[in-house]
């Protein structure tokens, strides 16, 4: 068995719980330095005293992504700003971003926890690391690849797309270790196939799955096309981003680091936790984060926690499901957050913009299209052609400059789309899990 960290991955219930409880209170001390928290927890007489034991967590009110919103740019901030090494953002609905922050402290410990997760999947000096998820301000490529390095392997830190490429580059550098979204994966095996080359032209060992949802049978699928293991990431940014949680190959489910993020699963609807086992919203604690810890983050993901703590792997952290949906309408379009009020919003502000308009996602050579159909003014539609390729062309522009990724446009005619009988139904997605 390998571990990057045996003394605490292995460390016992009782002993976690224990280490769990310090960095709580240590928490909630750092917390109280942001003016959010001071407001928030001041208001609640909340302090680090508060807590006697894990059970008084309970006691915290929950943020929620609303909340970091709100406190945009800096009301979270529990440290100077020159304190602070790096910042990464992630979409918000209607513009507004969320951003998060590392000192170099909390760099480092994000490091070790990705290094745990990829020797956990293998990982080892002399692999050669590919890293085909995009970098930026999305978490997914940069937060692997420090934990890559660390662990020694040979890091090709190639980004998103240029499948050619990228598919050249298995063969040139002698690949073994990819990490990439299973939609992005399957439309590589297709390229791979047209090419004439097979599975047997690389030398891949485990495929690193993560920042959107998939279904066991697609795991399943695509085990079966590469030939090779393929292992669930999950992360998100409030969290750092990738490494949170990580499959140990054992097939049931994929490990917390529970030293660094207390999990609870709530009833999204009343707020109420819920006894492992039961599927629900994931909540988790920063324990370790310095320059912005979060208490209570409600993560609108769903899942569940397996009940047995103990794993063949030897490890006793908690295990999480994979995701099963998400409790608010966020759309992941080729790893991309995008919020269906974010379109809207764009879309209302252009002056030929009808009342209605619907989105539709489906996958084309396995990659996300989206599409938007809007319906516009009756005089524009009747009006001159070029006049509707600019229109098109402009709404194309102001859609990509807020969500970040390109869409069709299909101008409608009034009344066109089926009209909104109560809840609009907006979205349309055919996409295959
Ligand atoms: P971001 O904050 O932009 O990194 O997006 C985080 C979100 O991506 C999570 O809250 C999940 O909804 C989704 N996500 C990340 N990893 C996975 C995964 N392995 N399976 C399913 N959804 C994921
Ligand atoms: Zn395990």
């Amino acid at each position: 068995m390998n571990y990057w960290d045996r003394n605490i991955e292995t460390i016992g219930r009782e002993e976690l719980a224990a280490l769990q409880l310090q960095r709580l209170k240590e928490t909630v001390a750092r917390a109280l330095n942001s003016p959010y928290y001071r407001k928030v927890l001041g208001d609640n007489n909340l302090s680090p005293d508060s807590i006697r034991s894990l059970d008084d967590l309970r006691r915290f009110p929950f943020t929620a992504k609303d909340d970091l919103r709100a406190s945009y740019p800096r009301a979270l901030l529990a440290v100077d700003r020159e304190e602070v090494v790096r910042m990464h953002a992630s979409s918000g609905t209607t513009g507004q971003s969320t951003v998060v922050y590392h000192n170099l402290q909390d760099l480092e410990n994000w490091t070790g926890l990705v290094a745990r997760c990829l020797v956990m999947a293998g990982a080892t000096r002399g692999d050669v690391f590919q890293n085909m998820m995009s970098y930026g301000l999305f978490t997914g490529g940069i937060g692997l690849h420090y934990g890559a390095e660390r662990v020694g392997m040979m890091v090709i830190p190639i980004g998103g797309g240029n499948t050619h490429r990228q598919i050249q580059f298995f063969q040139d550098f002698g690949t073994t270790i990819i990490h990439i979204t299973p939609s992005y994966a399957l439309h590589v095996s297709d390229v791979i196939r047209d090419l004439g080359l097979s599975p047997d032209d690389f030398r891949l060992r485990v495929l690193i799955f993560g920042a959107e949802p998939y279904s066991e049978a697609t795991r399943e699928k695509l085990e079966q096309l590469y030939r090779v293991r393929a292992l669930n990431c999950y992360g998100l940014s409030e969290m750092n981003g990738p490494g949170v949680a990580f499959e140990c190959g054992m097939n049931e489910g994929m490990h917390v680091w529970e030293d660094s993020y207390i999990v609870e699963v709530i009833d999204p609807e009343s707020g109420d936790l819920l006894p492992p086992g039961d599927e629900g919203e994931i909540v988790f604690t920063t324990l370790t984060r310095e320059a912005m810890p979060l208490i209570r983050y409600r993560s609108r993901d769903l899942a569940r926690l397996y009940e047995r703590t103990d794993c063949s792997c030897g490890r006793n952290f908690r295990r999480l499901s994979r995701i099963i949906g998400r409790t608010d309408d966020m759309l992941i379009v080729r790893g991309v957050n995008v919020f269906p009020s974010q379109i809207e919003h764009e879309l209302m502000r252009i002056p030929e913009v009808g009342t209605n308009y619907q989105i539709l996602l489906d996958r084309v050579e396995n990659l996300d299209r989206m599409t938007v159909r809007v319906e516009i003014t009756g005089r524009t539609f009747h009006g001159e052609v070029g006049e509707l390729r600019l229109l098109k062309k402009k709404i194309e522009h102001a859609l990509k400059e807020e969500i970040l990724i390109t869409t069709e446009i299909e101008l409608m005619e009034p009344g066109a789309l089926p009209p909104s009988q109560g809840k609009a139904k907006r979205v349309i997605d055919n996409r295959e899990m």
